[in-house]
C-alpha cells in the first residue's frame, strides 16, 4: 500500500507561518506544488517554483510550471529518496525567489476515504487589524496590505476588504497570509 508522507512547510523567512501537509508517495512534485500554492496564498497561475535539496539553485528537482508542467513536475515523491527527518527547499517565483523550508516530519499508513494531498495543520494565526477601523473604534481584521501606501508612509498600512475598497480602490495590495 502506498505510504503517506507528513511535511511540515513553513516560510523560510516568516518561520512563524507554516501548514502541515500530507501527501502520498505515488504522487507528483507537481501536486505538491499546487497544494503549496494553494495553502500559501501564491499565483496558481504565474511564476514557476521548485523543489531542492541543497541551496537552491543547487540541487534542484527541476522547474515545475503552474499548469503542472516542466522539468520537475512529473517526479514521484517516494522517488526523491527522502527518510524521515529530511530537510529539503521549496522556492516559488524564480524572481521574488520566496523560499520555504520543507521538513519530512513521518511516514504514515493511509487512510480510508481520505484525498490525498491535504493541509491537515496550519499555525494560530496571529491576526493584525485594519488601521482605518481602528481609528473608528471597531476591530476589524486586516485582509490587505496596500503596498503603495506603506512605501510612501513608511510603515505598514494594514487595512480590511472595505476599506481598501473604500479608500485604496486603484493602489497596489497585497493579499495578507495568516
Ligand atoms: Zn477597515
Ligand atoms: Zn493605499
Amino acid at each position: 500500500m502506498e505510504k503517506v508522507y507528513v511535511f511540515k512547510v513553513a516560510l523560510k523567512h516568516r518561520r512563524g507561518l507554516w501548514r502541515r501537509i500530507e501527501i502520498k508517495g505515488n504522487q507528483r512534485l507537481a501536486d505538491f506544488d499546487w497544494l503549496i500554492r494553494d495553502a500559501f496564498n501564491h499565483d496558481t497561475f504565474d511564476h514557476l517554483s521548485e523543489f531542492f535539496k541543497e541551496r537552491w539553485p543547487r540541487g534542484g528537482f527541476g522547474e515545475i510550471d503552474p499548469d503542472g508542467g516542466g522539468s520537475g513536475a512529473k517526479k514521484r515523491i517516494d522517488q526523491l529518496s527522502l527518510s524521515e527527518g529530511d530537510k529539503m527547499g521549496y522556492v516559488y517565483d524564480f524572481g521574488d525567489e520566496i523560499l520555504h523550508n520543507v521538513t519530512l516530519e513521518k511516514i504514515v499508513q493511509p487512510e480510508k476515504g481520505v484525498e490525498y494531498p491535504r493541509v491537515i495543520a496550519e499555525n494560530k494565526p496571529r491576526y493584525r487589524y485594519c488601521e482605518r477601523c481602528q481609528e473608528q473604534g471597531k476591530k476589524t481584521i486586516a485582509a490587505w496590505i496596500c503596498i503603495e501606501c506603506s512605501e510612501e508612509e513608511g510603515r505598514e498600512v494594514l487595512l480590511c476588504e472595505d476599506c481598501l475598497e473604500e479608500e485604496h480602490e486603484d493602489h497596489y495590495a497585497d493579499e495578507i497570509l495568516y
